[in-house]
């Protein structure tokens, strides 16, 4: 597969290549200019019948202008007859060049090219104008938008370019990721993708769906609800163990059984329905239920023997086919997404899907810290994808990738994946894909700034080197910082690569790269990184971000740093206990009166019996043990289900005069749970967040002087469980 992008004279397999050569031409062959000494020297035209996004482009560009070069430019509707012009889109570039069109160019594609005493920007429709402006202000010119409100402009008085002959059509037609960003910054680095807040001076997204809950993947629910059906049709679900169910315990959802013509009518009736009442709707998902992971699925005779002649995908891509079929004759711009995710990763044995209908491969089991094309030992997920990326695309015609870019479960933690996202993305379009996905909706996530740049720029142009860009990045983002983050990043970065570790979706606390030498490490970076940003508060503000991610690490995996601390004799960087180290990364606030001990008393209740028997009361006797609330018990030895107690006790400081509404607050709860105050219930806990504080009221007569015994019990029946963040009491 060949790039577009290519420059008079040289072949068009080089991006890089080509540019290097315009920049060079800028200082030693000029040949069109655009200011001099900060005066204008060109008109900027477009069509007066011009959309909105190429209003935009004009505007925009013109805006840039005045700021690099100081000079003064206006949009105008016409060309200029005593000067040379810029002409942005196909229709402004048209009054002069009427035979050059946008043939090949798809939504996206651009052209930037000098011809005569002129330069002409245009592209596709709807975005490839603006693309232009932005790929022309970002290289020769120079202009980089690292995030919202963080900009490199160049300052260049005199401004001259070379020849260009540029026409490029990105690998990736759809590109697109979570991490914040507003349209403007997603315009300008081109991800064109749904979860961008895209409006129509960006060009809008590339796609729509009818809405995003429940509409965007995951839909065999969405439109064939059991609530509406299951009691009159259970056959239209999967059977389990003999019978049709819609929910079992430990799913909520199950499958369709997609064997039944009568479900299939019906399912097709429902999708008519709904691409009648959201005509914008241009993606149409037809996808699997999702239980992060594998739902219950049909193990009807006619749905085994179909899985088994033909992979668990070959039966959801039958009958995506067929639904397909019937819903074209009426919606034929629609584009149909399927999932192969989880048991339906590995293609088809024979099916192939129908052209018009799209595959978005999940690389859900993959390590995010090897490159795809490489293989793992240790893990048979890993090369699984490798195989069945190249096996999807030999039998599709259009493949997308949903891949991960963060760790969704410990947010905050280092997370070095981006030189394997920069091999990844080269090994994907090379294997036919043409849209990514990276997934990447979490809080607080490490370095969200670089991460959606370094993205945006490779989903543009897959042949630019990861490495290279994260340098510029942190050159350019973190300023007289930047020597310090990129020491900070190529830490973590090389300490992944050299530990083995396989960093997954929730890749944890106690991966093998996190160890006390490198955070000490990491820790001391970003101390000079602060000298170096001499009170800047601009740059203290972003460099608290990758602090932050280093804390988490020391946080959650504090006992077992403290360990190898002592066994390796490192210094201890940081505070000695794990509530000050969490303090430092989630203050207290002005508004906490008194953080409770971080060690309480601890009893399992398997028996159910702590509340007829009052555990809430009295003294503790030797059947409790110490324990952390700074982390789940079942990560502190405790390899146990059901319900727990939670004991400590605290007197409120004598100076606190007035009246005040005093709340108890728990960092985070995981589990429903009783809050029990000196022998009285004050709070019942459940449907709360696992992550997220949850606040109770305390009586308002609480006495200062008194001792008061709290106790909660937690119940929950798998995972991780307890309270697991500080516990405060504010007012
Ligand atoms: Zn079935």
């Amino acid at each position: 597969m060949q790039l577009g992008y290519f420059h008079r004279g040289i072949p068009g397999w080089a991006f890089v290549l080509a540019l290097t050569f315009t920049c060079a031409a800028l200082t030693t062959s000029p040949a069109f200019t655009i200011a001099e000494n900060g005066k204008a020297k060109v008109a900027i035209v477009i069509d007066s019948a011009a959309t909105s996004a190429r209003r935009q482009a004009a505007e925009d560009l013109a805006k840039h202008l005045v700021k690099i070069t100081g000079g003064d430019f206006k949009v105008q509707f016409s060309p200029a007859e005593d000067r040379p012009n810029i002409l942005v889109g196909q229709q402004a570039v048209n009054m002069i060049y009427p035979e050059l069109n946008t043939e090949g160019l798809g939504t996206d594609g651009i052209v930037i090219r000098t011809a005569d005493d002129n330069l002409l920007l245009f592209g596709g429709e709807p975005r490839g104008t603006l693309y232009a402006v932005y790929s022309f202000l970002d290289d020769p010119i120079g202009c980089r938008w690292w995030a919202q409100g963080a900009s490199t402009i160049p300052s260049i008085p005199t401004l001259v370019i070379g020849d260009m002959d540029v026409k490029y059509v990105p690998l990736l037609e759809y590109r697109d990721f979570q991490f914040k960003t507003t349209g403007a910054w997603a315009s300008r680095n081109k991800v064109n993708g749904y979860e961008q807040p895209l409006e129509s001076i960006d060009g809008k997204k590339k796609f729509n769906y009818i809405a995003h809950n429940k509409w965007s993947s995951h839909t065999f629910w969405t439109l064939l609800p059991p609530a509406v059906y299951y009691e009159d049709h259970p056959e239209y679900y999967s059977l389990i163990d003999g019978k049709r169910v819609h929910s079992v315990p430990k799913n909520k959802h199950t499958s369709l059984c997609l064997t039944n013509e009568d479900m299939r009518k019906e399912f097709v009736k429902n999708c008519r329905l709904a691409l009648w009442w959201h005509p914008w709707a241009d993606l149409f998902s037809i996808s699997q239920v999702d239980e992060g992971g594998e739902p219950n699925r049909c193990m009807c005779g006619p749905c085994t023997a179909a899985e088994e002649e033909d992979n668990p995908s070959g039966l959801i891509v039958q009958f995506v086919n067929s639904v397909v079929e019937e819903l074209k004759k009426e919606f034929p711009d629609v584009t149909y997404q399927t999932l192969a995710y989880h048991y339906s990763q590995a293609p088809p044995k024979k099916t192939r899907p129908r052209d018009d209908v799209m595959i978005q491969l999940s690389s859900i089991g993959c390590s995010f810290n090897t490159p795809m094309y490489e293989s793992r030992d240790d893990n048979p997920r890993h090369n699984q994808f490798h195989e069945d990326l190249v096996g999807w695309s030999k039998v599709c015609n259009r493949l997308y990738v949903w891949d991960y870019a963060v760790n969704f479960t410990y947010h905050r933690l280092p997370h070095p994946n981006l030189r394997t996202f920069g091999k990844n993305i080269r090994f994907m379009v090379e294997h036919s894909v043409t849209g990514l996905l990276e997934e990447s909706d979490t809080p607080g996530c490490e370095m969200p700034e670089l991460r959606a740049w370094l993205m945006a720029r490779m989903m543009w142009n897959p042949y630019l080197d990861a490495q290279d860009l994260i340098e510029e990045f942190c050159r350019g983002f973190y300023g007289p910082m930047g020597e310090h983050l990129l020491a900070y990043v190529n830490l973590m970065h090389d300490a992944v690569e050299a530990s083995g570790d396989y960093l997954n979706l929730s890749s944890p606390p106690d991966a093998k790269f996190l160890s006390i030498e490198n955070l000490t490490k990491a820790w001391q970076i970003l101390d000079e990184a602060e000298v170096a940003a001499n009170g800047h508060p601009a740059y203290l503000a972003r460099l608290r971000n990758p602090r932050e991610s280093v804390l988490y690490a020391f946080v959650s995996a504090f006992d077992r740093l403290r360990k190898e601390a002592e066994e390796t004799g490192t210094e201890w960087p940081l505070p000695e206990t794990q509530l000050e180290i969490n303090d430092l990364l989630d203050p207290p606030g002005p508004l906490a009166v008194l953080t409770l001990p971080e060690k309480w008393k601890f009893k399992a209740d398997a028996g159910k019996e702590g509340l007829s028997k009052r555990w809430f009361e009295g003294e503790a006797d030797t059947s409790w043990v110490p324990i952390s609330v700074m982390d789940d018990w079942t990560s502190q030895g405790h390899d146990y289900h059901g319900s727990a107690w939670y004991r400590t006790r605290f007197q409120l400081p004598a100076d606190l005069a007035g009246e005040h509404q005093l709340r108890l607050k728990f960092g985070a709860i995981d589990g429903e749970a009783l809050v029990i105050l000196n022998g009285d219930t004050i709070a019942k806990l459940s449907g709360h967040p696992w992550d997220k504080p949850v606040y109770v009221d305390l009586p308002r007569d609480l006495d200062l002087n008194e001792d008061h015994q709290l106790a909660v019990q937690v119940t929950k029946n798998q995972y991780a469980a307890g309270i697991w963040k500080p516990v405060r009491i504010v007012k």
